[in-house]
């Protein structure tokens, strides 16, 4: 299967044209080509979109959800059987290699296998009461018609982790796809068709944020939105729900340090901070942008991690360590930041530059960057650039390390490397954050393992993993008052 020329709407179980007729270009970012027309969707797509979904409601909520289970293992079985085909088609739409996509594709899959598994776990909670002959329980209830806005990084992963927990719990959805990465999450809804997913449980809107995210966020009968993105656009959504008190859900950004102490296994550090540097070209909420190293070791351990990153090759190959940026626009802006940082007297030790050699002059992409010299004040010190940029900084001791490490609006991961338990204990203690790592990478995750930020990072809500459940589902109070004497 090649990919389409169209990336058109999936509504009613059937992809669609735009009530707009009107489309715009999907970059392949690794060749700067366009490789397809996407649907400019607007309000009255979402129109359609929701009224399915509501027609949908009543049955899939009222589906066993061991049934609900079962489409689901339905479908990641097949999607398992055709992961070259997923992956061919993450490959090119986000500009990496073969082989990360694939990897991406096994994440979605084992998070599918997951949910799937969860169907004959749903449990509730038994609760004691003061009062005689009361039973009270605690039982899970769906919610509603849902809005699921995935992020363009890692869009096999991204449409997985919020659409299996959502249709688990016996709602139905409508999928915004990222303008950039338009049709993983419809090759996702033909597959869920081939398995026998009712009609109008899973729809699919294609366009830009403002024509098509906004008017489905903003929709009355949309009961929760589940976001992963930027803050700013975060914030537009938390706005634009907050008179309806829908439940939203926010998975932000990232700024996340990796602090290198001075007992660190230095060889080691290097390597994992590269790898959390610049996997997926840096474009991953979880990667390291701040490398924080003890004075003692900055120099042996900056000489370690700059030949490291002197070996790394950027390309789409199975060879190459990271790919492309997903947009011109995108890549301008991270060298623009760059250029600004430098500009304030930031040192530049590798990169900063666009890639303009034969091999990778059409498409987007970019050095590996490292800066030295940045005040943590400084504006590239305190914005998340989504790019392969990192920041070394030099601190004196521990309490340094964690002061700048909480030093940051934004705090979803971070990692610490150390031969000292005491150490790491005090940072996984004092470092505030929604995920910490000892002696590992700032990013990677597992199906069953929640994850998400606090501050500017995410509103508390944790995905995936059993916590999603949480957010997928109400729960609902029962209490039932028997009578003894009339037995
Ligand atoms: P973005 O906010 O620009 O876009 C995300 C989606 O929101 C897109 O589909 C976009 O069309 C849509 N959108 C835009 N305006 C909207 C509006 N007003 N209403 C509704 N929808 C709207 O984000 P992005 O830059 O494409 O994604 C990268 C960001 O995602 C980074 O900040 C990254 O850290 C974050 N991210 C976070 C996680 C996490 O789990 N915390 C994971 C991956 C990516």
């Amino acid at each position: 299967m090649g990919y389409p020329k169209r990336a058109l709407n999936w509504i009613d179980n059937k992809e669609v044209k735009p009530a707009s007729r009107k489309f715009f270009a999907k970059i392949n970012p690794a060749t700067g080509k366009e490789m397809a027309q996407v649907a400019r969707g607007d309000k009255r797509d979402v129109e359609k979109a929701v009224k399915s979904a509501e027609r949908a409601y009543e049955g899939w909520s009222q589906t066993l959800v061991i049934k609900r289970a079962e489409i689901l293992r339905e479908a990641v079985l097949k999607i398992r059987e055709r992961k070259e085909e997923l992956a061919e088609i993450v490959a090119l739409e986000s500009g990496k290699s073969k082989k990360d996509a694939l990897g991406e594709v096994g994440a979605a899959v084992e998070c599918g296998f997951f949910f799937a598994g969860e169907g004959r776990r749903y449990s509730g909670e038994v609760l004691t009461s003061a009062v005689s002959n009361r039973h009270v329980e605690l039982i899970r209830q769906s919610i509603g018609i849902g809005a699921l806005i995935t992020p363009f990084n890692n869009p096999a992963a991204g449409v997985a982790w919020k659409l299996f927990p959502a249709l688990l719990c016996g709602n139905t959805v409508v999928l915004k796809s990222h303008e950039y990465t338009p049709y993983v999450a419809i090759w996702y809804a033909k597959i869920f068709k081939e398995v026998g997913l009712p009609t109008g449980v899973l729809s699919v809107v294609q366009g830009l944020g403002r024509e098509v995210g906004a008017p489905l966020v903003e929709d009355p009968r949309v009961a929760f939105v589940s976001f992963t993105g930027s803050v700013k656009t975060g914030q537009l959504i938390i706005k634009a729900t907050a008179s309806r008190l829908a439940k939203v859900s926010i998975e932000a950004g990232g700024k996340n340090p990796f602090v290198v102490c001075d007992d660190a296994d230095l060889e080691k550090a290097a390597a994992i901070a590269v790898q959390a540097a610049f996997v997926d070209a840096g474009q991953r909420c979880a990667a390291a942008s701040r490398i924080i190293v003890f004075d003692k070791v900055y120099e042996k351990f900056k000489k370690l991690f700059l030949g490291k990153v002197a070996k790394l090759k950027v390309g789409t190959s199975d060879n190459d360590d990271f790919g492309a940026i997903i947009s011109e626009k995108r890549l301008q802006e991270i060298l623009k930041s760059v250029r600004g940082a430098l500009k304030r007297k930031a040192a530049l030790f590798s990169g900063g530059n666009r890639l303009i050699d034969d091999a990778h002059r059409a498409g987007y992409f970019m050095e590996p960057t490292v800066l030295e010299r940045v005040s943590p004040k400084d504006e590239i010190s305190c914005k998340e650039l989504f790019g392969p940029v990192v920041i070394l900084y030099r601190i004196k001791n521990f309490e340094e390390a964690v002061r700048l490490a909480n030093d940051s609006d934004f705090k979803l991961t971070g990692a610490i490397h150390t031969q000292s338990i005491h150490r790491a204990q005090e940072f996984i203690r004092r470092y505030n954050a929604g995920v910490v790592r000892v002696n590992g990478p700032t990013h990677g995750s597992e199906p069953h393992m929640p994850f998400g930020g606090v501050g500017l990072s995410g509103n508390g809500w944790r995905e995936p993993g059993t916590k999603a459940l949480d957010f997928y589902s109400e729960w609902k109070q029962v209490s039932i008052d028997h009578d003894p004497s009339t037995v």
